[in-house]
């Protein structure tokens, strides 16, 4: 009859070793796996005391059986409290005191003081009588499961409807069945011996039984696998819709986050990718989702991917995306996203709305830009400009001439400088009439710019006194120009008003041409521009004196 705790021990070796093999390894699993070595151990000494006819072996393998008992009692408060996610308490030092009772009670089991734990019947440990000692040790041993039971019960009650109070009450279902068995086992072998038949390894077989369901609850419910229940964590929470395929298209795995509102797939459904995809009215698919049917029944092995609308939910964006799920260069599966993308389209809407508002700003920007750059232009050109006549000003030609003779006198360049005032001037004024004097005055400008090359520079000098500047020009050339413009200007008949005759006027011209360059390098610009200006002036002076209508000439 021992070959019964023998044969329970290799079952029970079989499932550790299956557990070991099969499951990713936790400190959940760690603290489970120990505990299940030290229910292992109980058989197999059961097995070893009646397979010796040596009392000593025999009373060596009853005590190893129960300090095994007295671990395995610790060893399930442990595993309790990894179970209800009590772990770090175990941490703690004053987590050592639960440790004393089973360590009393494991130190009682080998000393045997007196055989008060144990006594051998007819010479060996076959058959024994236990002392008070051994209700001692079972008192501690139940101590440990009552502690165990108060925690799991603390958990059932906090965690309701949980995943955590559905493997507690799997574990629950196992603890329930090894204590039954045990403690028939003790009523029946230790209680009443006599009257009632022994049944051989009653609480080696209900180890048995409550491991067996502690491995179910492992396997089947996955419940102490928790990489798994963090895939299914992610798989549930993650914003996106997830259905995963075998290669028979099968549903295997499927959350309903972010899936489109009118699909609703379950584990073991057949998947049907036209069935999801939305279609135009004539229930005809558009020519983007029948290209992405026909790459997704064509090309398995390729990612596609395809953005749709379901016209019951306007406005709403969903990604598509397929790919393949490949083990070792084959195809296994496939894995189907759904992406909503109607936000993110929302807010690339809104930024290309921003997008358009800034391009405006920009544009009206530019025009602001160019507005100012055309005003800035008017104001410089306002600057250097005569109001009336539109020639230069006196401040420009004064800046012009001051670089300009400056550098004529460098490079030896003949000018010329040419001052005209207009004769009895007064008179116009007086006989016509102030406006018509502005008019006469541009009119004159209008004519005598005519007669100018274009680097010849006009400007008003002051009232009706103008001064040319003849860049390049040799002596002879500014004689000629002179008398051009004086002609011209005498031959200008202007009409200024309606009904009356035409008017002409006539100017005196001093001329300065510089063709030689004896000039002391060290006067200045200023001064010399000045003594030029008083040169020409007199010049005009001169003509005036002379009568006026006339040129008169300096040439040095
Ligand atoms: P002359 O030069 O031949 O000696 O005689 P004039 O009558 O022209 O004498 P002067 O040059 O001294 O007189 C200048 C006159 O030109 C005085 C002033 O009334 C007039 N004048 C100066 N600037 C302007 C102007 O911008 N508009 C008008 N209408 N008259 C002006
Ligand atoms: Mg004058
Ligand atoms: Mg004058």
């Amino acid at each position: 009859m021992a070959w019964n705790d023998f044969l329970l021990f290799v079952l029970l070796f079989a499932l550790f070793a299956y557990v070991f093999l099969s499951v990713t390894i936790t400190n959940l699993h760690k603290a489970y796996l120990a505990f299940h070595f030290s229910m292992m151990l109980w058989p197999f000494c059961q097995f070893a005391i009646k397979a010796t006819n040596n009392a000593t072996v025999q009373l060596f393998y009853v005590k190893l059986a129960f300090v095994d008992m007295s671990l395995f009692a610790v060893g399930w408060l442990l595993f309790t409290l990894f179970l209800t996610g009590r772990s770090s308490f175990v941490r703690r030092k004053r987590a050592l005191a639960m440790y004393v009772p089973a360590l009393l009670a494991a130190f009682t089991v080998i000393i045997n003081p007196n055989g008060m734990f144990v006594q051998p019947l007819q010479g060996g440990y076959i058959q024994r009588d236990y002392g008070p000692l051994f209700w001692f040790i079972i008192a501690i041993l139940i101590g440990y499961v009552l502690v165990s039971l108060y925690i799991m019960f603390l958990t059932l009650v906090s965690h309701k409807a949980s995943r955590l109070q559905k493997q507690v009450m799997q574990v629950l279902k196992g603890m329930l069945v090894m204590t039954v068995f045990t403690l028939s086992d003790i009523f029946l072998y230790v209680v009443y011996p006599q009257s009632l038949p022994d049944i051989p390894g009653l609480t080696s077989l209900g180890i048995l039984v409550s491991a067996v369901f502690f491995v179910i609850a492992i396997t089947r419910d996955k419940a102490f696998d928790i990489v798994k229940i963090a895939h299914k964590d992610v798989i549930n929470t993650v914003a996106l819709g997830i259905v995963v395929l075998d290669d028979r298209d099968t549903v295997i795995e499927v959350n309903q986050y972010s899936l489109p509102p009118n699909v609703a797939l379950h584990a073991g459904d057949h998947f049907e990718i036209a069935a999801i995809l939305p279609r135009e009215e004539g229930d005809k698919y558009a020519r983007a989702t029948e290209l992405f049917i026909q790459a997704y029944q064509n090309r398995p092995l390729e990612m596609t991917e395809i953005e749709v609308t379901y016209p019951e939910y306007v406005g709403s964006r969903i990604r598509i995306h397929a790919s393949p799920i490949m083990v070792g260069g084959t195809k296994v599966g496939r894995i189907i996203t759904f992406q909503d993308m109607s936000e993110l389209r929302r807010l690339i809407d809104e930024t290309s709305v921003q997008n358009d508002i800034l391009q405006n700003r920009n544009q009206a920007l530019r025009e602001i830009k160019n507005e100012l750059f055309q005003t800035n232009q008017k104001l410089e050109e306002m600057a250097v400009t005569d109001i009336l006549t539109g020639c230069y000003n006196r401040l420009y030609l004064t800046q012009r001439l001051e670089r300009e003779v400056i550098k004529n006198m460098g490079y030896h360049i003949p000018f010329a400088i040419l001052l005209f005032d207009i004769d009895y001037f007064k008179l116009v004024n007086d006989n016509y009439g102030h406006l018509v004097g502005d008019e006469v005055l541009c009119n004159t400008v209008d004519t005598i710019k005519h007669s100018l090359r274009k680097t010849d520079i006009l400007a008003r000098y002051g009232g009706e006194e103008f001064i040319i500047y003849l860049p390049n020009t040799t002596p002879a050339q500014a004689s000629i120009v002179a008398e051009r413009i004086k002609s011209r200007v005498e031959s200008n008949e202007m009409t200024v008003r309606n009904g009356s005759p035409s008017l002409s006027i006539t100017i005196s011209i001093g001329l300065l041409s510089i063709h030689t360059f004896t000039m002391d390098h060290s006067i200045r610009n200023r001064p010399l521009l000045n003594e030029l200006f008083q040169s020409v002036d007199q010049a005009l002076y001169q003509a005036k004196r002379g009568g006026r209508n006339q040129i008169v000439s300096i040439v040095r």
